[in-house]
């Protein structure tokens, strides 16, 4: 019997969520559970050694992201970092009533903790209106003690409240309360996936997953293991993003000017280099605002992501856009960049609602659907023997869209040497 429709679409939503996104997570996690298999064999020097190196990069990771000014990411580390004190402190004496409300307590407050710092503003760690996290989490120390103060087992019970008794649940020492957070909290990130990938939402993921075995966990070196990997999640993210920031244009999403400096370098011998501009760009500024000459810019940027024939695009600044084709010869990429050319120059364009200045000349109601059009003037050169460097290509491919430019615009000029 095949699965419901439903089944699959969830099980092909999780997929694209879970595996396509998180590579390199899921290679830490694979490293963190080959580490976490061997830990049976370390002597307790080898557990205290594995808990500081940990400890060491949790700080390191706390470190960069007060460095890096990441107000999220600092205060999901400040929590893991509390967290996992707590836990190595409630695995000593596992059979406590103590323990058992520390670690009660755990199970809701480091998924809690998880799904609410990712929601925080960026707004700085230390400023005024950025350090309130600070007493939450004060708060949560504080209520924790004094909850061990009392040292109750009516209040232990209550943190291991059972709703349903399923076998299978009483497998793990997470709390039930503490399962349906992780739970909503994996759902909530790995929606958030599909959508977009992102470097922070990834370890934001991996992070809940890293609680779920720390908090399942009775041994310090597993913890250990898995408080270090969460640590390493967050600091790749960190790295990850600033990476993509210097190269990512960030209007457009496309490679900026250094990524293309870059793919610049590593052509081969033969290759095609195309120069695309809007045509009339200042008028979509001008008459319509500068929303919509974004909105023009992105609509531009996607088209190209989309459908180039092989060459890859990149903003080279303002208006102007750059198709790199390695190994392709100008006679090969012709057909594709007048292709491109026809299809801005017959089909339409209609800037959402509520971010039109005024309505389009000649149209009396400012909120009728204007379709506007954008045309774009491509100019291209290839490689070849009069040319000393890929930039030199591209200066000739430069001139090229200056003649298409003189000719009328919406068109292709080919440098035919
Ligand atoms: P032409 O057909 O000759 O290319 O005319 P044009 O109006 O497209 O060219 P021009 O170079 O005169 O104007 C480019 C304009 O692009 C000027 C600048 O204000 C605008 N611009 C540059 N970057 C951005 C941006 O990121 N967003 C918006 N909205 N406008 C931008
Ligand atoms: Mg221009
Ligand atoms: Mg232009």
């Amino acid at each position: 019997m095949a699965a419901p429709a439903w089944v699959r679409t969830a099980a092909m939503k999780i997929f694209i969520g879970v595996i396509y996104s998180l590579l390199p997570e899921i290679i830490l996690l694979i490293a963190a559970a080959l580490l976490a298999g061997f830990i049976g064999q370390f002597p307790p020097s080898g557990i205290l050694a594995l808990e500081l190196v940990s400890l060491f990069i949790l700080l390191a990771a706390l470190a960069m992201s007060i460095q890096f000014n990441r107000r999220r990411i600092f205060f999901a580390l400040l929590s893991l970092t509390v967290a996992y004190g707590g836990l190595l402190a409630a695995a000593g004496a596992p059979d406590s009533v103590n323990a058992q409300i520390l670690s009660g307590g755990l199970c809701l407050l480091l998924p809690f903790n998880l799904l609410w710092t990712h929601a925080l503003a960026e707004r700085g760690i230390f400023t005024r209106r950025g350090a309130w996290p600070f007493a939450l989490l004060a708060i949560e120390i504080v209520f924790v003690a004094a909850l061990m103060g009392a040292g109750a087992l009516q209040v232990a019970r209550a943190l291991f409240v059972h709703f349903v008794n399923w076998p299978a649940l009483s497998a793990t020492g997470i709390s039930q309360p503490g399962l349906l957070l992780l739970a909503v909290g994996l759902l909530w990130f790995n929606d958030g996936l599909i959508r977009r990938h992102n470097p922070e939402l990834a370890a934001f993921f991996f992070s809940l997953v890293a609680a779920a075995v720390m908090l399942h966990t009775r041994q310090a070196g597993i913890l250990a293991t898995f408080a270090a990997a969460a640590g390493v999640a967050f600091g790749f993210a960190i790295v990850l993003e600033s990476w993509s920031m210097a190269y990512e244009d960030e209007l457009t999403g496309l490679p900026g000017r250094r990524a293309l400096e870059e793919q610049l370098r590593q052509l081969g011998s033969r290759y095609v280099i195309a120069m695309l501009d809007v045509d009339h760009f200042k008028r979509f500024n001008d008459d319509y605002g500068h929303d919509v000459g974004d909105q023009v810019l992105r609509l531009v940027a996607s088209r190209l992501q989309k459908s180039t024939g092989g060459g890859k695009p990149f903003r080279y600044g303002g208006e102007e856009f750059t198709l790199v084709f390695p190994g392709r010869t100008l006679e090969e990429v012709a057909p594709v960049l007048e292709a491109l050319r026809g299809d801005f120059a017959t089909s339409g364009f209609n800037p959402r609602r509520g971010e039109r200045r005024s309505a389009a000349p000649g149209v009396s109601d400012p909120d009728a659907e204007v379709a506007l059009r954008v045309t774009m003037s491509i100019g291209a050169a290839e490689s070849g023997a009069r040319h000393r460097d890929p930039w030199s290509v591209l200066m000739t491919a430069d001139r090229a869209l200056y003649k298409a430019k003189q000719t009328g615009r919406n068109q292709v000029c080919l440098d035919q040497a």
